[in-house]
């Protein structure tokens, strides 16, 4: 089986497989129990904080684990809601997680960014507001996890810091795919393990303030998220990163990885005539490809089943809006009538897709538009 389906979910890296069995063994206290066990598991966890810092270049302090991105952002949200006054001005792209706090904490105070029709932000749009109203935050995304297109998210740090308004980025597809450091200069970041070889259920949230906790309880993280922390979860999770840094590290990694997935683009658009990519003109990361396939009698749902019988796992846009016949906000925000929408596809890879991978998924998409074309 074919797995092309990475920025839903990134199966279980080895390394971190054996960080979290490790955990279990060695870190078997409560980080908040008194004793030597408790404080054994409490000093790695503080060790996987220092870790994490140093890549994203801050303060130890500022790092507070959570049980999973969406539990990152609802967090961010919800802070910057009950700290600071004015308008948010977020990305119409976001993760629904986003979306959906935005419209939760800051009901009649947000703006939403729109989107260039190639799926970047339209980023002179948020400058020109800036000039004109007060803001609370800016909230945009490292990359589309539709689309893959990396957001202008640097371009927005000059003016957000001049005015000291904080900048919020949601770096779940950037984390592990890309430099991890260059996220770090956002003041607010959140991350996911599961989506770059981690488990499920554990993140994190980098915030510079003083946090308010969305989950009250016991004291834990120093009063900014009540609950046991995920010793295991967060020591692979680190385990994962420290795998995905190395391999990112290498000279070659990233040029190889791009070019194999431009190849694929160029014998895509060749072999099935009518085939368009999303984000052709924008940057994007090198695992996502995003396209809307060319018209067929069919609905959408039938490429993702017809390529799931032929071997391949692939997606028809955010695993959470799949399976609803809702049309991607992602889409809709870049101008994409209804109708195409629904032909979209998306082909993610992971660390361990190889080039042969990518040609096999290929070759399937080609049996399926032959199959189709048949029944027709
Ligand atoms: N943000 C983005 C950009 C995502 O792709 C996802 C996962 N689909 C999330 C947030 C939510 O992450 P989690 O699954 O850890 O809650």
């Amino acid at each position: 089986m074919l797995y092309f389906d990475h920025n839903a979910t990134h199966p279980l890296l080895a390394p971190a497989r054996e960080a979290w069995l490790a955990a279990t063994e060695r870190f078997a206290g409560n980080p908040s129990s008194p004793h030597r066990q408790g404080d054994r598991a409490d000093r790695a966890l503080n060790e996987a904080r220092e870790e994490l810092a140093g890549w994203l270049g801050c303060l130890p302090h500022e790092i507070v684990w959570t049980g999973g991105a969406t539990e990152a952002n609802n967090t961010a949200v919800a802070h910057l809601a009950a700290t600071r006054e004015g308008l948010a001005l977020v990305s119409s792209i976001e993760h629904p997680s986003v979306l959906a706090s935005v419209r939760r904490y800051f009901p009649d105070r947000h703006e939403l960014i729109p989107c260039k029709p190639n799926g970047e932000i339209d980023v002179q749009w948020v400058r020109d507001i800036l000039d004109r109203r007060e803001a609370a935050c800016v909230i945009v995304m490292a990359a589309n996890n539709e689309t893959g297109v990396l957001q202008p998210v640097s371009d927005l740090l000059p003016p957000c810091s001049e005015r000291k308004i904080p900048l919020f980025c949601d770096a779940v597809q950037w984390i592990g795919r890309l430099p991890v450091e260059q996220v770090g200069q956002f003041p607010l970041v959140s991350g996911s393990a599961h989506k770059f070889g981690g488990p499920v259920g554990v993140g994190f949230l980098k915030c510079p303030y003083a946090l308010r906790p969305l989950i009250v309880g016991g004291p834990q993280e120093d009063g900014r998220r009540a609950g046991t922390e995920n010793v295991p979860g967060v020591l692979s999770m680190i385990a994962a990163l420290k795998t995905w840094i190395s391999e990112i590290g290498r000279p070659e990694f990233l040029p190889e990885r791009l070019k194999v997935r431009e190849e694929f683009e160029q014998d895509l658009q060749r072999l099935v005539p009518g085939v368009q990519i999303l984000g052709a003109t924008a940057q994007r990361l090198w695992n996502t490809s995003a396209v809307i396939m060319p018209p067929q009698r069919d609905c959408r749902q039938r490429w993702v089943v017809k390529l799931d019988r032929l071997g391949s796992a692939v997606s028809t846009g955010s695993a959470c809006s799949s399976g609803k016949e809702e049309v991607s906000h992602v889409l809709r925000a870049m101008g994409i009538p209804n109708e195409e929408a629904g032909r979209a596809l998306r082909f993610s890879a992971g660390l361990r897709t190889t080039k042969a991978d990518w040609q096999s998924l290929l070759a399937g998409i080609c049996e399926a538009v032959s199959e189709l074309q048949a029944s027709v």
